[in-house]
């Protein structure tokens, strides 16, 4: 296949991938519904497509190029820190660090609290149901999930999914400050109250359910508290909430809010 083609191909493939993600939260978000069969939904959704890129982007500016490098460079170094880390108890029960991953010079990242069981298990911050949905929210937005950092405070999983303790958060901190540094995004989005709890003091009557929505600051960082993807699973109806939030940040970015189709 010529390289050309290749390339239709794959961004093809990533339209539709695209498109059924976005398609799909816009449904279960109730902001809309569409004629659409769930064979359709079920023939556009193609895991395969949703994570990964087959083709690369066109090759950067040199001077972009050397920056993306050293990034990426860095993060590296970071992942080999939290890799090596035995600062706190975590370290015990954890069978992958789950750093984080995703664009070394992205727009917005995303921080939750801690890895989940399949997080742990893949190395790879928010790769179960719940990353499946944020991916879902991404999409939503008018971003792929390589678009954008994923992560979370504390990089070891806590045992039984428990929230980790203040102090492993406080432990931890450093290595998610050390990735801003070098990630420098315009927003940070915090996912649920473990996450705001570990970026963020609050007074004892604020939590995620009052303080979402608002900006806060972190690191020098504007964060749009939100509720966390398992929060959604749980409760559907918080999508809404979620979605109102995530425009906010797109009007922080001065990005397009992607159209609303009305029931
Ligand atoms: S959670 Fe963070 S501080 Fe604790 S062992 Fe893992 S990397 Fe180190």
């Amino acid at each position: 296949m010529a390289e050309s083609e290749s390339k239709v191909t794959a961004s093809l493939d990533e339209v539709l991938a695209d498109l059924s993600a976005y398609i799909e939260y816009q449904v279960e978000e109730e902001v809309g519904t569409e004629p659409i069969s769930p064979e359709v939904l079920t023939a556009l959704s193609r895991p395969e497509n949703a994570f990964e890129r087959t083709v690369p982007d066109a090759p950067l500016e040199s001077a972009a190029v050397d920056s993306v490098t050293e990034r990426t460079a860095q993060l590296a170094a970071i992942a080999r820190e939290v890799a090596a880390c035995t600062q706190c108890p975590l370290h015990r029960s954890r069978s992958k660090t789950v750093p984080g991953q995703g664009n070394p010079h992205p727009e917005i990242v995303f921080v939750g609290g801690g890895p989940l069981a399949d997080d742990d298990e893949s190395g790879v911050a928010f790769s179960g149901r719940a990353g499946l949905l944020l991916t879902r929210m991404i999409a939503a937005m008018g971003f792929a999930r390589e678009d954008v950092f994923i992560c979370n405070v504390v990089k070891c999983r806590p045992p039984e999914n428990r929230a980790p303790a203040p102090q492993e958060m406080s432990l931890c901190l450093p290595f998610l400050k050390q990735q801003l540094n070098v990630l420098a995004p315009k927003a940070i989005v915090a996912l649920g109250a473990t996450a705001l709890n570990g970026l963020v003091v609050l007074p004892e009557d604020q939590g995620i359910t009052k303080v979402r929505g608002s900006w806060l600051r972190f690191e020098g960082v504007d964060v749009m508290p939100t509720f966390h993807p398992d929060d959604l699973l749980i409760n559907a109806k918080m999508k809404k909430y979620v979605w109102e939030d995530l425009k906010s940040v797109l009007r922080k970015l001065g990005r397009p809010i992607p159209p609303v189709r009305k029931a």
